[in-house]
């Protein structure tokens, strides 16, 4: 396996549409590695970038030590698993699985023995003997998955593979590839616009917007302390209620004077932004110590969790994550509460996180 690094990739179409802007990201061996971002941001032309299904304006990309911007995609040893399954219909799964090593040339028991073992991994035993339109969405994904890696790549490329299938069969494959990733120590570089899938996956998650990286980090960071507006607004659902705020008698100041406790090295005198996950926030009876007043405009209950939308003084909406167990109506009068440590600021016109 290797790593990928690619440094300053920059990419415009003929037609004049610059799909990446700036994109440095450094992918470890072994890593499972997601880009993740809106439909549009440059995750799928970065990815055929490193392929070698595009060619960069400018910039370069390595794998392992060596530079690949000028090998053809035969040549670059890695795998690509697309959101289409791209099967061959006239060919029973077996042979699909078979069919890269056998374009290769290898010796017809070395391919029995690796689609065997493929096969072995991805628990496709009794599927193998039948044509792709005999099997289901998730079943051809699996086959799919299996020609890929039959090659022993240096590394997994991986383009929305899941988009196709339904929910369960999503969250079976989810865990399918991290398995197997796990299993073969395997660099993997997925990309997904689905935020719960780069979570529940990636060891780190790039955030792309844009056609620039906005942050890389494990999942755990992007989602306590995402580096931008962009990122506090992208991840999580419902996401981070983003409230302006203003440093005054030791704590930030919100809407309706509600008071968040002042992270380490705020900076004075800037129009500021706190991100306040909606789990960090709890709505009380109206006149709670502590507690600004408010409304309740929607509840949402989710069974493991309710969702309460309130409407503060200020008239400015807040998202809070409660148990099940909270029983406010809607309408009714209630109070808010901060009960998290401090939140992640952000200066209100940079759009960074600054504290
Ligand atoms: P999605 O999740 O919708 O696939 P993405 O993040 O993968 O989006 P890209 O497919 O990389 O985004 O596209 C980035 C930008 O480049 C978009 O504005 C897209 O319209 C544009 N683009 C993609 N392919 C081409 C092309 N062949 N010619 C011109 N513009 C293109």
């Amino acid at each position: 396996m290797a790593g990928i690094e690619i440094t300053s990739l920059h990419m415009r179409y003929p037609d004049g549409t610059v799909a990446v802007e700036e994109v440095d990201l450094s992918v470890r061996d072994g890593e499972l590695f997601v880009m993740l971002g809106p439909s549009g941001c440059g995750k799928t032309t970065t990815l055929r970038a490193v392929a070698g299904l595009e060619r960069q304006t400018s910039g370069t990309i390595r794998i392992g030590d060596t530079p690949v911007d000028d090998l053809p995609p035969g040549e670059r040893d890695i795998a690509m698993v697309f959101q289409f399954y791209a099967l061959y219909p006239h060919l029973k799964a077996r042979d699909n699985v078979a069919f890269p090593l056998r374009a290769e040339g290898l010796p017809e028991a070395e391919v029995r023995r690796r689609v065997e073992d493929a096969a072995r991994m991805l628990q496709l035993g009794p599927l193998m003997g039948r044509r792709p339109q005999r099997l289901s969405g998730g079943e051809q994904q699996r086959v799919a998955l299996a020609r890929a890696l039959v090659r022993r790549p240096r590394a997994f490329l991986m383009d929305e593979p899941l988009t196709n299938l339904d929910a369960e069969q999503r969250t079976d494959m989810r865990a399918e590839i991290k398995h197997l990733q796990r299993e073969l120590g395997a660099t993997m570089v997925y990309v997904t616009h689905d935020q719960v899938e780069a979570m529940s996956l990636g060891h780190r998650i790039a955030i792309l917007n844009k056609g620039r990286v906005e942050q890389v980090g494990t999942p755990m960071e992007v989602y306590d302390r995402p580096a931008s507006l962009f990122c506090a607004a992208f991840i999580g659902s419902p996401p981070m209620n983003l409230v302006d705020v203003e440093v005054a008698d030791g704590a930030l100041r919100g809407p309706g004077g509600i008071a968040l406790p002042v992270p380490y090295g705020v900076p004075d005198g800037r129009p500021l932004v706190a991100g306040v996950r909606p789990e960090a926030l709890e709505v009380t009876a109206p006149g709670t110590d502590g507690a600004v007043r408010g409304r309740v405009v929607s509840v949402e209950a989710l069974g493991d969790e309710t969702i309460y939308v309130v409407e503060c003084e200020g008239e400015h909406d807040v998202r809070v994550r409660m148990p099940p167990t909270a029983r406010f109506a809607a309408d009714a009068p209630v109070g808010v509460r901060h009960v998290g440590g401090p939140p992640p600021v952000y200066d209100r016109d940079t759009e960074r996180l600054v504290a």
